[in-house]
């Protein structure tokens, strides 16, 4: 599932926000996540545990890997749980 869209449109903030993602700051990339639409699958962990890991707080930290494999492994999440804003700075 592509992460940086929601309902085929680029992920808004708010939006998100409001629908009860919660955010994880990073320099380069800002990752989202509903834990209640999570299906515990498990493709986060299995695609980079130093990203995600259960059980850590907070549980993702984003720039534990690059912006490119974070997205990477956010588009990796079928259940829309993860999202994903690439930052320019
Ligand atoms: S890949 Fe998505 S659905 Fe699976 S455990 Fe991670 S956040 Fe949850």
């Amino acid at each position: 599932m592509d992460g940086s869209k929601l309902n085929q449109e680029p992920v808004n903030e708010e939006e998100l926000i409001e629908k009860g993602y919660r955010k994880y700051h990073g320099e380069g990339i800002d990752i989202y996540y509903n834990k209640d639409i999570c299906a515990h699958i498990g493709n986060c962990v299995r695609g980079n545990p130093e990203i995600f890991e259960v059980g850590r707080r907070p549980w993702i930290i984003p720039d534990n890997g690059s912006v490119e494999n974070a997205s990477y492994v956010v588009d990796t999440c079928p259940s829309g749980a993860l999202k994903y804003v690439i930052k320019n700075n």
